[in-house]
């Protein structure tokens, strides 16, 4: 069983405010591997990192929904400290647009010896693609609607199928010797003249779900992404549906569609700034059980 947890490093919308920082969020997998990804990376992101516990150095990818400043300008100073840290490995960095990623890391003077792989998510496809893939689990992204070129990302584990003893039994499968780790590899195997498949004699244990919805209005593409998810960090700028939303989403929007996809835990960020304390986004919440606001360095484990 994986173990995911999500650290929301910050929390404001455009510009920051004395108690909450920019976007960015960590997520840390772990199950026989350790997976550390970063989900933009504004400004003040490294040391939120390493206040979350986590060691730059350990970063495996990063992911950027989309190129306004609150979202990618902590990037240079990030990929400069992984530098100075003598970081050899390369750092993939994933963005709707690899040129200003290109044209952002070269303007300092930095003496780094590891590559960047600077990769494009597509922005033509409506579904989601599958952009990046580890054992166990994917990454896909999807496109936003913000005005600019902009992205979700989506992180799908893979489906577990576990042997059911009783139904084993009934299709003559003798719970001994190598044969139940011999039909979890080849996925059939022959036991006395009989042809046995694993999906005959498991159960479906379903792979966890965490989509960041980055800055968008509420879109069809989150929603397809977000339909029985696990968990889903979405923007929520604004408080009221009568707010005009500049491209962005609201509360009772965000309550909506996680009802309408079944989402079983919300995370709200990105914040306006002329909401000062979470507290007041935090009396708006009409799903309490299922909707929470997040904080700087709000975590949850999965
Ligand atoms: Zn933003």
């Amino acid at each position: 069983m994986s173990r995911i947890t999500v650290t929301i490093l910050g929390t404001t919308a455009g510009a920051p405010t004395p108690d909450r920082g920019h976007s960015g969020v960590l997520i840390v997998r772990e199950d026989a591997h350790r997976s550390i990804l970063l989900l933009d990376c504004g400004e003040g992101a490294q040391r939120q990192v390493m206040r979350a516990g986590v060691n730059l150095f350990d970063i495996d990818a990063v992911f950027i929904t989309h190129l306004h400043g609150d979202h990618c300008l902590g990037l240079p100073g990030m990929v400069d400290t992984m530098g100075f840290d003598g970081r050899t490995r390369p750092l993939a960095v994933y963005s709707p647009e690899p040129r200003r990623i290109s044209k952002l890391l070269g303007a300092a003077r930095s003496h780094r010896k590891f590559a960047i792989l600077n990769r494009p998510v597509p922005l033509w496809r409506k579904t989601p693609v599958k952009i990046y893939s580890r054992k166990g689990f994917s990454i896909l992204s999807a496109p936003v609607s913000h005005g600019i070129p902009a992205v979700a990302y989506c992180l799908k584990e893979e489906e577990k199928l576990n042997i059911d003893p009783e139904k084993a039994a009934l299709a003559g499968l003798p719970d001994e010797g190598n044969l139940y780790q011999e039909l979890k590899e080849r996925r059939v195997v022959r036991n006395r003249g009989r042809m046995i498949r694993l999906g005959d004699v498991s159960r479906v244990i379903p792979g966890k779900i965490v989509v960041y919805s980055g800055d968008t209005e509420i879109c069809s593409s989150v929603k397809t992404l977000s339909a029985g998810a696990d968990l889903l960090v979405h923007d929520c700028t604004y408080l009221g549906d009568a707010e005009r939303s500049y491209k962005h989403a609201s509360l009772p929007q965000v309550e909506l569609l996680a009802e309408e996809c079944g989402v079983k835990k919300v995370i709200l960020t990105h914040y306006s700034r002329k909401y000062a304390d979470v507290d007041i986004v935090r009396r708006g919440i009409t799903m309490p059980d299922r909707v929470q606001a997040a904080t700087d360095l709000f975590s949850i484990t999965l």
